[in-house]
């Protein structure tokens, strides 16, 4: 019974994550990003359901975070993190509402390894500016890779991205997107590899940071494991304005740290 309700959290998550626009409870922007927490459901009646959103204003762990604020540990012993995607056959090139994203396909295999855990990757998908403020800055653009694991844990892996060389990969992604939030456009035939996005010096381990964080968006859920690479990938300047007739300024800002140390290898 336990296992069963494990798997169906782990299920409806992974269900909401990659059906984000369809499944999200009360509409939302980021615009209003102040005051999510107070955004009320109004099918529901019992107070604590009323409020779907209330971890954005009262969580204490909450992302993204400014790493030039942060107090970094170099000295905590860290797990490798291996990064194992692999192409995806059949993608899927979701525009859900609030950002560009891509959901990896039913029986994609990619994952990433944090010592002995695996967390498979079900989606990514792009903020504009960055999130993350790395080395006292925001960047233009912030790619998220998130992976969940099949009991609702969450990891995700974030790359910044500055305007320079134009990315392949980045162009197939803008050219398949729908123009319209929740369409979603599948049996392409076309091929993506994730790791084409990752920066070219990070070859399935490097440096990073990490951070126990939460999801960026409504829900704002906690408990989820981050880890930032410092080293950003480029995309071109017409690529980043063509990000931009999708969604602009569709990144929340720092939260605060309550406390929180910055991990890094
Ligand atoms: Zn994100």
């Amino acid at each position: 019974m336990k296992i069963n309700k494990i798997i169906f959290i782990g299920t409806v998550t992974i269900f909401y994550l990659k059906i984000g626009f369809a499944f999200s409870g009360p509409h939302w922007n980021h615009e209003e990003q102040a005051h999510w927490g107070a955004i009320e459901d109004t099918s529901q009646t019992e107070v604590p359901l009323m409020y779907p959103y209330a971890e954005c204003s009262i969580g204490k762990h909450q992302s993204p975070i400014d790493f030039a604020a942060a107090e970094i540990n170099n000295e905590k012993k860290l797990n490798e993190l291996r990064i194992w995607y692999d192409i995806d056959i059949a993608p899927i090139f979701f525009n859900s509402g609030h950002g560009v994203q891509v959901n990896t396909s039913l029986d994609y295999r990619g994952e990433i390894e944090v010592g002995e855990e695996s967390y498979p990757l079900i989606q990514f998908h792009f903020h504009e500016p960055s999130e993350h403020v790395v080395g006292d800055k925001k960047f233009d653009a912030e790619l998220h890779y998130v992976h969940v694991r099949e009991d609702g844990k969450i990891l995700v892996l974030a790359v910044v991205i500055e305007e320079g060389k134009e990315s392949t990969t980045f162009q197939t992604i803008l050219d398949n997107t729908p123009g319209n939030g929740g369409d979603q456009n599948e049996n392409t035939g076309i091929k993506i590899d994730p790791a084409s996005l990752l920066p070219s010096s990070y070859h399935h381990r490097g440096d990073f940071f990490s951070i126990t964080g939460s999801l960026t968006t409504p829900p704002c859920s906690e408990g989820v494991a981050w880890y930032v690479l410092p080293e950003p990938i480029t995309i071109s300047t017409a690529q980043l304005e063509q990000l931009k007739r999708f969604y602009t300024s569709n990144a929340r800002q720092p939260q605060d740290l309550n406390g929180r140390v910055v991990l890094t290898k």
